[in-house]
């Protein structure tokens, strides 16, 4: 094929390239897929712990309200909905079960089924070029209309170039911030990048022994330094050295993203008995340690924490956990409770890019038509995917931001 006739160079095949790349194929154009790693789809194979939790079957409204910027997704959303792209797979025979939360995987649970349904039409089909190794390193634009790109193989040409390479968590998959620097290049502003959907750290940790230590069904309270509650959800979490990580963990660390960026001290509290008020927890404490004097105090413990937290929750409250439960003092109770309920751990940061599952921030909005996904500073330059300035909660919807722009951008080229 000759490359300067291509239709567009697609830079990314991760899930946003990849499905433009299909779209813009179903259009009968002629596409140019640029990956910088030796093979496509990296971070894809990985998602879900490889399960792949694609979407998330909830109706749209709901859907929106987990969206950073429920406006500016809607036009991509309605060019390509939840309930298309389940249709998308299973007329390509990859068929989906929705699991708790809506949230839909592959029957199969391989984000592999989906990868390979996602490259079968682009491999050898001579509408297309795949060429991987191939690291865009520059934006070529004339006239401020982009032309083409150069890379590490040499420069390529076409009418129309979407930029799909991701943001910039989990690096070794080839996503590490390279479309910034090219979106800088065409003029466009960069909303700071964080690590987001993250565990958080803590000043002080856990023992090495409770290393992912799940505590279930507790509420996760965030406040600033004056007690306010900036954040809180409940739900599951895991334990470890650093802090702390699970679900609404991940969930908390996109609420306070920008607040810990600025370095605000914000302090972390983990309530293990949300149902129940301090006033009843403080009596069933008393009458319990009052019933079982002669236990160890290790033993009446176990009434409200597992076996390996004993240990734990007894340092914490300056207990010998070994001691008899006649020996505890009020004081002593008053410790428990406030280990149960309201002991504030200050949070130093959060686990970092190479363990956040997605990135906040990224190319600004304002500058990108959210009709077209096409770029307002220079023509025929397209985005799609994590490297735009929005992000989602967990349960699917950051793979549908991925997928809803890459389709949009896709059928918006000439
Ligand atoms: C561990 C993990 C699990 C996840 N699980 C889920 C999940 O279950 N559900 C969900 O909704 N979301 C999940 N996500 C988030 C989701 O994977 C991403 O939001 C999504 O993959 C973003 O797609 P993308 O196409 O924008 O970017 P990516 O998938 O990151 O693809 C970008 C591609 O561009 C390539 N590239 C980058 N720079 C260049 C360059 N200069 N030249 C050429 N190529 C380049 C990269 O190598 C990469 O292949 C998960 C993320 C992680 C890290």
């Amino acid at each position: 094929m000759d490359t300067k006739q291509s239709d567009v160079i697609i830079i990314g095949a991760g899930a946003s390239g990849l499905i433009a790349a299909n779209i813009a194929v179903e259009r009968g154009k002629t596409v140019i897929l640029l990956e910088k790693k030796s093979q496509m789809g990296l971070k894809l194979r990985i998602t879900g712990k490889g399960h792949c939790n694609i979407t998330n079957n909830c109706d749209k409204q709901s859907f929106l309200s987990h969206i950073s910027n429920k406006d500016f997704f809607l036009p991509a959303f309605e060019r390509f909905s939840n309930k298309d792209l389940i249709d998308f797979f299973s007329k390509r025979n990859v068929s989906m079960v929705v699991e708790r939360g809506e949230r839909v995987y592959p029957e199969s649970k391989k984000a592999l089924d989906v990868f390979l349904c996602l490259i079968k039409d682009l491999e050898n089909n001579d509408k297309v070029t795949i060429k991987k190794d191939c690291k865009v390193e520059k934006l070529i634009i004339k006239d401020n209309c982009v032309v083409g790109v150069k890379t590490n193989q040499g420069e390529i040409f076409a009418n129309n170039v979407i930029l799909a390479t991701g943001g910039n968590t989990y690096q070794t998959t080839g996503s590490c911030g390279d479309g910034y620097k090219l979106a800088k290049q065409a003029n466009h502003n960069i909303i700071r990048p964080l690590p987001i959907l993250v565990g958080l750290r803590t000043k002080e940790g856990y023992e090495r022994r409770l290393q992912d230590f799940e505590v279930k069904n507790c509420e996760v309270r965030i406040e600033d330094k004056l007690r306010n509650i900036v954040a809180k959800e409940f739900g599951d979490i895991y334990l470890d050295e650093y802090g702390v990580s699970g679900p609404i963990i991940l969930t908390l660390s996109r609420l306070i993203a920008q607040e810990l960026d600025k370095e605000e001290q914000l302090y972390l509290i983990i309530d293990y008995k949300p149902k129940i008020s301090e006033e009843k927890l403080y009596l069933e404490i008393q009458n319990t340690v009052r019933e079982r004097r002669i236990e160890s105090i290790g033993s009446v413990l176990r009434k409200w924490f597992a076996k390996d937290m004993v240990n734990e929750v007894a340092d914490k409250c300056r207990l010998n956990a070994r001691s008899m439960a006649k020996n505890i003092t009020e004081k002593d109770m008053k410790n428990i409770l406030w280990y149960m309920k309201q002991r504030r751990q200050e949070i130093i940061g959060d686990m970092g890019w190479n363990e956040a599952i997605v990135t906040k921030g990224g190319v600004s909005l304002e500058e990108i038509d959210s009709k077209t996904m096409k770029s307002k500073k220079v023509n025929n330059l397209y985005f799609c995917g994590e490297v735009i300035d929005l992000d989602a909660d967990t349960g699917g919807f950051n793979l549908q931001i991925a997928f809803s722009t890459g389709v949009l951008s896709a059928s918006s080229i000439d």
